[in-house]
């Protein structure tokens, strides 16, 4: 299948953790799409479009990330939301049973690390399991802090900054020795690595439209069969009562549509590496001082998280973009924000050092070509503001 997105012309797009350009085929059947108006719910004529597309969705993603059924997965509004469906959800049934005690990484997405803060709120206890410089997870914390007082574990499948990727079919394994069940966020690697649910072992798994070339406003919470889940939103009997209110239906449609390119995913992945090798050599060789955070360990193929000592990583960042290239400084949604990233911090990153990195975000488009003017760009922009001149601000390039 042909793949292409609506990036902007003239741009290099290289922020694909933050989100991923729509994908072609996806916009050219939105029309077709919206012509499904009807409530997915309705037993009469107008809701059998609309429901199909639900049953047709759930059918082709519980195939491509190898859940044991369909009805496995639950339609949320985003990753954010399916995040917080797990922990709560799970909270709220566990403490009946006593468990009181959830684990979460040091590098969690805030929608896993701010909703174990509200849960702490709610008489939870969090741990948190460190993540090294080096971009592992401290196993043996990590076996220290569990026992049968935990409820559940949440460690994400592959980092959004970073891209480092955990192991985590032997962190559900070790979770499951002690009574506990085991989520994933994964929303980073959909797309981007082969994701398979029954080799990874977990209990619940998060994912995302918007980072696998979808529309916005779609996720799902995948809830292994026998995982008691509390629901979050009560209202009507959708997603089998665990998340009331009618779905949408079109943002849900695009993510069945990108399922048809799961055979692309292993190909793909190989290109992105060889990409972000390429761009990762050139940096370190012609850059001085220039290192990889978490570059030694098992990463996603597309991220590359770069520190430029002397250069601030949000001067560099704008421009960057004034130049035509988009990336970005850390998590999209803490961007603007003068703090450097927590997730750089809690890998022991000084606060200089986190100030000044860059992530760059690889997607299916990009080629050997848009990579070199991005490092050739690179390197003016960095010997310009290390050497303290003002920026020299022009046309886009590219
Ligand atoms: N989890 C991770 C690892 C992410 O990178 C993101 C988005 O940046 C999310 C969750 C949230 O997903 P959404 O934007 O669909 O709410």
């Amino acid at each position: 299948m042909e793949f292409s997105t609506l990036r902007a012309k003239g741009r290099v797009y290289l922020d694909h953790n933050a989100t991923a350009p729509l994908a072609q085929s996806v916009a050219a059947r939105v029309p077709e799409w919206l012509e499904q108006w009807g409530n997915p719910s309705s037993i009469h004529q107008s809701g059998r479009g609309p429901k199909a597309v639900l049953r047709e969705t759930r059918n082709r993603m519980a195939q491509m990330i190898g859940a044991g059924a369909p009805l496995e997965l639950i339609f949320t509004s985003g990753g954010t939301e399916a995040n917080n469906l797990a922990l709560k959800g799970v909270f709220e049934k566990a403490r009946m049973n006593e468990r009181r005690r959830i684990l979460v990484s040091s590098v969690e997405h805030p929608s896993v690390r701010r909703t174990a803060e509200y849960l702490e709120s709610r008489g939870a206890e969090i741990a948190i399991i460190p993540v090294l410089r080096s971009g592992r997870i401290d196993l043996d914390a990590y076996e220290r802090l569990l026992d049968e007082n935990v409820a559940l574990v949440s460690v994400m499948l592959a980092n959004n900054e970073t891209g480092n990727i955990f192991p985590v079919k032997k962190l559900a394994e070790l979770a499951h020795s002690k009574g506990a069940l085991f989520h994933a966020d994964c929303v980073q690697a959909l797309g981007k690595i082969p994701v398979n649910l029954r080799d990874l072992g977990v209990d619940l798994a998060t994912f995302s439209g918007h980072k696998f070339y979808g529309l916005k406003g779609v996720g799902v919470l995948y809830v292994r069969r026998g995982v008691n889940l509390e629901s979050l939103i009560h209202g009507g009997a959708q997603e089998r009562h665990r998340l009331g209110g009618t779905e949408n239906t079109w943002d849900i449609a695009s993510l069945g549509e990108m399922c048809g390119f799961q055979g692309q995913i292993d190909s793909r992945a190989e290109e992105l590496k060889r990409l972000r090798d390429h761009l990762e050599t050139r940096a370190l060789a012609e850059i001085s001082g220039v290192s990889i955070t978490g570059g030694e360990s098992e990463r996603l193929p597309n991220t590359s998280s770069l520190v430029i000592p002397g250069v601030d990583g949000e001067t560099l960042l704008m421009n960057l973009d004034m130049r035509g290239f988009s990336v970005s400084t850390g998590a999209a949604c803490s961007s603007g924000s003068p703090e450097p990233s927590p997730v750089l911090l809690a890998m022991g990153l000084a606060r200089a050092e986190a100030q000044t990195s860059l992530r760059v975000g690889l997607g299916w488009e990009n080629t050997q070509a848009e990579i070199d003017l991005f490092v050739d760009e690179l390197i003016l922009i960095v010997e310009r503001i290390r050497s303290f001149e003002r920026p020299v601000l022009g046309e886009a390039n590219v």
